[in-house]
């Protein structure tokens, strides 16, 4: 199959969550079950052209933006698994610091610089001659691609056999704009319907990728529940609309890139058979938050957007109330401000507990992940979460409230069967965050069961080699539909 990802972040070019993790895993495995995959990219600043030695195709292309005319140049470059991944440059609307905003606040102008990227991405397909049986979608930054592909190119040759999935990674993102978008975005008024492009006498970019989309996904069967029940922002009428074609297919992690074994960001490498080497890095982490330098404190660890969403009103209420506990805090997060300023506050009232760092800081993630005795995911809402499995990558016990990926990943440990792979709350059944760190820290003590949880965490596999089967099967299904409805189409 011929296959096109279309996404707003993909590692290792641009990340601001784990959006991009994934667009920048799952092609890697399509790639192995022998299907020809490209990746499709805004070019922003922060992408070094140099690094990645990205090439420039002779051409330029353009695309109507509202009033506007604008033009683009296409770089390319393939990654270390030999996948093609291009990017569409437009100085006016990716040539900045940001991805979708800057110093905590978004770009006045999203609304513009993503109907252009979905109007380019079309274009950019066709100059390439790489005519897609897939497109796939992520988020609402590219919720205008089956759109286009269901209203304006219907009846575009080029794309007669091409389907379109989308998939939602965080629905609490929509890109909700006025009903005027429908003429900047270049549509007709005609298609201004609840069934097509209006969602309330609005625009929003979410909601036609469900509603015109081919199939949509999301990132773990009980988000996929979640967000048609109660949790869908207003989505759920539109996704109830199209309850059978909701696939939740768990996220994976990629075990060669989080690999305490071969990790070169950390103190010291281990895995399962040399777990006594974990304990250096928790040392080199307790240094360099300037920590007492003790195996026997608690260390908890926690990277992270800063977002209410992450849950950081419970994280921060729980620094306050286990202060006289033999524990310690270190968070790295960028984002909110409000949030920042009070774990800064948290940070400057207990500076022996409590370490914050505010950046993006790929380094000083692996070394929390691998220093780290516990990791903290008090999550309000999770649609998949890959935190929490990196931390068991690590051998570093999450903490989670049991919503979405969370409860499809961890399960509370049962010291009495050994089993189970981390503590789990519920604020829904007004469980509390603080009473399962006290329930964690006794497990601490005990040595040996804390030995046994981290083999257990350790032994969690949550691989791609599962889900992309169910991403291979739903794009199969798509394909033999869109055969039969030409078929049927003809005769
Ligand atoms: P979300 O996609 O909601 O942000 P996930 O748990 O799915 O949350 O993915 C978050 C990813 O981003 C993880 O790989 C995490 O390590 C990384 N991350 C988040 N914030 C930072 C940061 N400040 N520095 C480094 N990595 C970060």
């Amino acid at each position: 199959m011929n296959i096109l990802m279309v996404a707003s972040e993909c590692v290792p070019f641009v990340k601001v969550g784990g959006l991009a993790d994934v667009v920048g895993t799952l092609p890697k495995y399509l790639k192995e079950l022998g299907h020809n995959v490209k990746i499709i990219l805004p070019k922003y600043k922060s992408i070094d052209g140099k690094k990645y030695n990205l090439q420039t195709l002779p051409f330029r292309l353009n695309v109507q933006v509202g009033k506007s005319t604008q033009s683009f140049r296409i770089k390319y470059c393939k990654t270390k698994d030999k996948i093609e991944v291009y990017f569409i440059e437009n100085m006016h609307f990716f040539n900045r610091i940001g991805v979708y905003g800057n110093a905590g606040l978004d770009y006045s102008d999203n609304k513009e610089r993503y109907i252009f990227f979905c109007r380019a991405v079309l274009e950019s397909v066709k100059a390439l001659m790489f005519r897609p049986d897939i497109i796939h979608c992520n988020d609402w930054q590219t919720g205008l691609i089956p759109a286009y592909l269901k209203t304006n190119l219907k009846n575009d040759g080029f794309f007669w056999s091409t389907s379109c999935v989308f998939t939602i990674h965080n629905i609490a993102y929509q890109g909700q704009f006025s009903a005027s978008t429908i003429e900047e975005a270049g549509f007709s008024w005609e298609d201004f319907t609840p069934d097509k492009l209006e969602y309330y006498n609005s625009v929003n970019f979410m909601k036609c990728g469900i509603a015109m989309a081919d199939a949509v996904s999301t990132v773990s069967p009980t988000y996929a529940k979640e967000i048609k029940e109660f949790n869908g922002r207003g989505m759920e009428g539109v996704l109830n609309s199209r309850h059978d074609e909701i696939y939740g297919i768990l996220n994976g992690i990629d075990y060669d890139y989080w690999n305490p074994l071969t990790d070169k960001y950390i103190a010291a490498n281990y895995d399962k058979n040399k777990l006594n080497n974990k304990k250096l890095c928790k040392k080199d982490l307790q240094k360099k938050c300037g920590f007492k330098v003790s195996d026997n404190m608690h260390l908890f660890g926690c990277v992270s957007r800063l977002d209410n969403q992450k849950g950081f009103d419970i994280i921060i209420d729980a620094l306050y109330s286990l202060k006289d506990c033999d524990m310690q805090f270190v968070i790295l997060g960028s984002g909110d401000n409000e949030i920042r300023d009070k774990l800064k506050k948290a940070a400057l009232n207990m500076p022996k507990k409590v370490a914050v760092f505010f950046d993006y800081d790929e380094k000083l993630a692996h070394k929390i992940y691998a220093g780290c005795d516990s990791y903290m995911m008090p999550s309000r809402f999770e649609p998949c979460g890959l935190s929490q499995m990196i931390a068991l990558a690590y051998g570093t016990i999450p903490i989670v409230n049991r919503t979405g990926g969370l409860a499809d990943t961890i399960e509370y440990y049962n010291h009495f069967t050994k089993e189970g792979n981390g503590f789990v709350f519920n604020i829904t059944y007004g469980e509390n965050f603080v009473q399962t760190v006290l329930k964690s820290d006794k497990i601490f003590k005990n040595k040996q069961n804390w030995n046994t949880l981290m083999l257990n965490a350790l032994n969690s596999n949550f691989s791609w080699d599962k889900s992309i089967f169910k991403y291979e099967k739903m794009y199969n299904n798509l394909v033999v539909n869109k055969l039969k409805e030409t078929i049927f189409s003809r005769s």
